[in-house]
């Protein structure tokens, strides 16, 4: 399928409105899909493998900023923490110390989200929110060195209840504003909204989607 780029046009519109930033989410699809929307001047794309992303990263342009969304197994950090710009799916304090271990080696800060479990499924990843409040009292005490915890991302429950939505996102929105009003952190990115709930998303404070299959066509597997 091509990517629909008349849609990937009206999203920017769309979403400046916002002040929001869009993730192109370009998981199982072709580097010449990402070629087609570098063309129109985009450089925010998003992938959930490891493998795959390092496969698109040596062949494509260096400008692009890759943001891992996946879930990253901490073996596997040490493969992308040379050039990843921003990791979403921060999901352990284990995960966490192997992303400051390897950022310190390398000599280079990474900016990083936590991940926060706001929907009913089981199969989401992420911290409660009592815990997100924790960690961040562990980052300010400089127990990650070169991480930088830039917010939080998190996903709601696939649902056609778009008030379930809505309340999930916000949420979300509210602890990010607690972290920040209340903790002193300096929180900028807030990460909600994919292909079908993206507005109620930037509607509750998102300012950064992950938008795939609007975009570049559904995908077959997964
Ligand atoms: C795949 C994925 C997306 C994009 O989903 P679409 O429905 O295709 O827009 C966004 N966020 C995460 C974490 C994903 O895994």
């Amino acid at each position: 399928m091509p990517v629909n780029k008349s849609y990937y046009r009206t999203l920017i519109n769309e979403l400046q409105k916002h002040d929001a930033t869009l993730v192109a989410v370009s998981k199982t699809k072709p580097v010449e899909d990402i070629l087609d929307l570098y063309a129109e001047g985009h450089r925010d794309f998003g992938e959930n493998y490891v493998n795959e992303l390092n496969e698109k990263y040596k062949a494509l342009p260096k400008d692009i900023r890759w943001h891992f969304i996946g879930h990253l197994q901490r073996n596997k950090v040490k493969v992308i923490a040379p050039y990843v710009h921003l990791i979403h799916g921060v999901d352990s304090e284990r995960l966490l110390a192997e992303i400051s271990k390897e950022a310190v080696k390398l000599n280079r800060n990474i900016d990083v989200l936590l991940q926060v479990h706001i929907a009913d499924e089981e199969t989401k990843f992420g911290f409660d929110k009592a815990e997100v409040i924790d960690i961040v009292k562990n980052i300010k005490a400089g127990n990650y060195p070169s991480v930088s915890v830039q917010g939080l991302m998190g996903m709601a429950t696939f649902t056609d209840n778009t008030e379930k939505i809505q309340a999930e996102f916000q949420s979300l929105r509210i602890l990010f504003d607690e972290i920040k009003n209340t903790h002193g952190i300096p929180f900028k990115i807030l990460s909600m909204g994919m292909s079908a709930d993206y507005l109620y998303a930037v509607r509750s404070g998102s300012n950064m989607v992950r938008i795939g299959s609007a975009i570049f066509g559904s995908r077959n597997s997964n």
